[in-house]
């Protein structure tokens, strides 16, 4: 049976049912990334909470269905702009970064993209640079490409000149920005989503035009109307266009491993 790595999963909006219909397809491992709650939080107290309920109890939770759960820890970019919330959580994340299973700072970037979340987004960008850590980047749902350029410019113009590419995921990739996040060697994750993001068919016409190396599936499965399934769902389509099994054990399970493999909390072995 083939096996799955899921590298964008919101479990803490998600069932046990969620996670048996996971195990049963064949998914061993995943990476929740920091998200919102759903509503607004009001005090710093409600991150700290989050982060350890994600470290600890999820990773448990996880563990019972044979499931590999390891974190990424931040202020996500929709929640950037609150201040001074914003500023005051990023003081206690920092011990949270050091706890294990913590294999990256994300997910981070623009959601409106403003200048108030710009300044969190490079934030983050420097702690991880100065920690020596993995960056899991979100380009905004809206503007993608102006989301890009600027992500862009940080890096080739900017501060983030000195940050190694190879350690450096944009994930919500389009057809409008995945030649530019492999160009400039960015990781580059697609986001297989009903309706809203990518449908299974749109993920592969890009790996077919892109080739698979540095491209990974995920479901970004959260509080919306998302599939847990989506890595196995594109695997099977993939298999039923004959595509090879080399490219599809690549974008569903390998390429995430080799990424995140570059953390040193990343302690899963296939
Ligand atoms: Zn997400």
């Amino acid at each position: 049976m083939s096996r799955f790595f899921d590298p964008h999963i919101h479990m803490y909006s998600r069932t046990t049912d969620d996670y048996e219909a996971m195990s049963k397809a064949g998914i061993e491992v995943i990476v929740q990334p920091s998200f919102w709650l759903g509503s607004p939080r009001t005090s710093v107290g409600s991150f700290i909470d989050y982060w350890e309920h994600m470290i600890s109890f999820e990773s448990s939770r996880a563990k019972e269905y044979g499931i590999e759960h390891f974190v990424c820890i931040s202020v996500n970019p929709k929640e950037a702009i609150e201040r001074p919330l914003a500023v005051d959580a990023m003081k206690p994340m920092i011990n949270f970064l050091n706890r294990d299973r913590v294999v990256a700072i994300g997910e981070i970037g623009y959601n409106l993209i403003n200048e108030l979340e710009e300044e969190i987004f490079i934030h983050h960008m420097e702690i991880a640079f100065e920690k020596d850590m993995l960056m899991m980047i979100h380009l905004p749902h809206e503007n993608k490409k102006v989301g890009m350029e600027k992500i862009e410019n940080i890096f080739v113009s900017g501060i983030g000149k000195k940050y190694d590419r190879n350690k450096i995921l944009i994930d919500h990739n389009t057809e409008e920005t995945i030649k530019k996040t492999l160009e400039l060697g960015l990781w580059a994750g697609l986001s297989v989503y009903p309706h809203t993001k990518l449908s299974p068919q749109r993920a592969i016409n890009i790996i077919n035009e892109n080739g698979s190396d540095k491209i990974m599936i995920n479901s970004a499965a959260d509080w919306g109307i998302s599939d847990p399934l989506s890595v196995p769902l594109v695997a099977r389509e993939m298999r039923m266009k004959s595509i090879t099994r080399n490219e599809i054990e690549k974008v569903t399970f390998y390429n995430a491993y080799e990424f995140y493999k570059q953390s040193t909390k990343f302690t899963w072995k296939p």
